[in-house]
C-alpha cells in the first residue's frame, strides 16, 4: 500500500477520511488550502458541539493532532490541488507548493461556505452591528468574552434567534434545508439563557427541524428548562429604532402583525455550496448538482462515489450534513478508496 491516498479539504469529513486510512497503514496526502486543519468548526470558533455538547476546540482539535502527528499522513496545509491527471488507481496530481505525488484514488471532503447574510439586505445585517449570525455567536461564547451586543458591548435583556436565514429560500435561490441551524439555534438560545439567565431568548421559525432525537434533546428542552419561547412567524424586515433593533412582520400562528424591539438578533446562517465549486469541479472532472454542491452517485452501493471513477467524495461537500455524518461518510469514502488503492498495489 506504497501509494497514496489524496484527500483534499482537512475538515471533520477529510480528517476522518484521513485517519481511517492512516489506522490500517494506507499513506495519505492530505491537502488543505487554509493556514490549520478543522474545517469549519475550527476556522469559525463554534462554542459546544451538538449532540455531543463538547468545545468544538477540543473535539475538533482531538482529530487535527491525530492526523498531523500520524506518520502515514503528509499535511499540506496553505495549498490547493492544481492538476489531477491519470486514470483511478493511477492518477498524478500536482499541488500549488510545487509537490506533484502520484495518488491511486481522491476523496474530496471540501465543505461548505456559510451563507453571507448580506444576501438577505431586508432582514438587517450589515445596516447594524447588533444584527448578527450564529457563527458570531459562537465566536462570543468560545472566546470567552460571552454574549454581547457588538454595538456597545453590554448584556442583552432580549435576543432573537431568526431560523432559515440562507436555507429554504426560493427568492434567493437557496431551497434547501441546512438540516442543523434549529438544532444549534436551540442549543445556542439554552447557551445564552444559562450564560443570562435573566436575558429573553425568542426563536422565530417557519418550522422546526430538530430531527430525529434532538426534538426532546433541544427543542422540549430549550422550551421546558430554559423558557425559550418560539413564535412562528413570518419576517418583513429588520430595521433600527434609534435604540433598538426591531423585528417586524407577522405572528403566522395568531394572524396579526408584529413590531418588536430587540437587544441582539441573530441570524441562523445556512450552508451554501463551497464557493469554489466551479474551480474544484474543473480540476478534479466531476460533476455538480443543480444548486452547486458536488453530485455524489446516485447507487447506494457506491455512495461515496462522484462522476468521475476514482474520486470520491465525503461530508457536506455533497450538500448540508452535520458532523457525525460528514465523519461517517469521510470513513465511508476510505473503504471505497481503499478498494482502489489495494487494487493498484
Ligand atoms: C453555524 C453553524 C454551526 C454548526 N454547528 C454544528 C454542530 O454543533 N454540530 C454538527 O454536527 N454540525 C454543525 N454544523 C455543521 C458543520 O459545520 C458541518 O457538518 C461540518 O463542518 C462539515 O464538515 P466537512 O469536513 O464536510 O466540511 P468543512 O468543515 O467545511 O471542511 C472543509 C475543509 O476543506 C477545506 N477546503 C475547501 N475547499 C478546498 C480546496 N479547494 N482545497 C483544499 N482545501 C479546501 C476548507 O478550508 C475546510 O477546512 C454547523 C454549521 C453551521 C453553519
Ligand atoms: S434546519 Fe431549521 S433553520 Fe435550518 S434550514 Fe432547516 S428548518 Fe431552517
Amino acid at each position: 500500500m506504497s501509494q497514496s491516498v489524496l484527500v483534499v479539504g482537512g475538515g471533520p469529513a477529510g480528517l476522518s477520511a484521513a485517519k481511517s486510512l492512516a489506522s490500517i497503514g494506507q499513506n495519505v496526502t492530505l491537502v488543505e488550502k487554509e493556514e490549520i486543519l478543522g474545517g469549519a468548526p475550527i476556522l469559525s470558533g463554534y462554542a459546544k458541539l451538538v449532540p455531543s455538547g463538547e468545545w468544538a476546540s477540543e473535539a475538533i482539535g482531538r482529530m487535527v493532532r491525530s492526523a498531523e502527528n500520524s506518520k502515514s499522513i503528509k499535511v499540506h496545509t496553505s495549498t490547493k490541488v492544481t492538476e489531477l491527471t491519470g486514470e483511478p488507481g493511477n492518477f498524478s496530481t500536482k499541488l500549488s507548493n510545487g509537490t506533484e505525488v502520484s495518488v491511486s484514488s481522491v476523496i474530496l471532503a471540501t465543505g461548505f461556505t456559510h451563507f453571507d447574510s448580506v444576501n438577505k439586505p431586508e432582514w438587517g445585517f450589515g445596516s447594524h452591528p447588533d444584527v448578527v449570525t450564529t457563527t458570531q455567536v459562537e465566536q462570543m461564547i468560545s472566546s470567552g468574552k460571552g454574549v454581547h451586543c457588538p454595538s456597545d458591548g453590554r448584556k442583552p435583556d432580549r435576543v432573537a434567534i431568526l431560523l432559515c436565514v440562507g436555507s429554504r429560500d426560493r427568492q434567493i435561490g437557496r431551497e434547501w434545508c441546512s438540516k442543523i441551524c434549529c438544532t444549534v439555534s436551540a442549543n445556542l438560545a439554552m447557551e445564552i439563557r444559562e450564560e443570562l439567565p435573566k436575558c429573553s431568548v425568542y426563536i422565530y421559525y417557519m418550522d422546526i427541524r430538530t430531527f430525529g432525537l434532538y426534538e426532546g434533546q433541544y427543542y422540549w428542552r430549550s422550551q421546558e428548562e430554559f423558557k425559550v419561547k418560539y413564535i412562528k412567524a413570518r419576517i418583513a424586515e429588520v430595521t433600527f429604532d434609534g435604540k433598538r433593533v426591531l423585528l417586524k412582520g407577522e405572528d403566522t400562528l395568531v394572524k396579526r402583525p408584529i413590531s418588536i424591539p430587540f437587544d441582539l438578533v441573530v441570524h441562523a446562517i445556512g450552508m451554501d455550496p463551497n464557493i469554489e465549486n466551479q474551480d474544484i469541479s474543473r480540476v478534479f472532472g466531476v460533476e455538480l448538482e443543480p444548486h452547486g454542491f458536488i453530485q455524489r452517485a446516485p447507487a447506494y452501493d457506491s455512495i461515496a462515489g462522484t462522476s468521475r471513477a476514482g474520486v470520491y467524495v465525503a461530508g457536506a461537500a455533497v450538500g448540508p450534513e452535520t458532523i457525525d455524518d460528514s465523519i461517517a461518510q469521510g470513513q465511508a469514502a476510505a473503504m471505497a478508496a481503499l478498494g482502489m488503492a489495494t487494487n493498484a498495489a
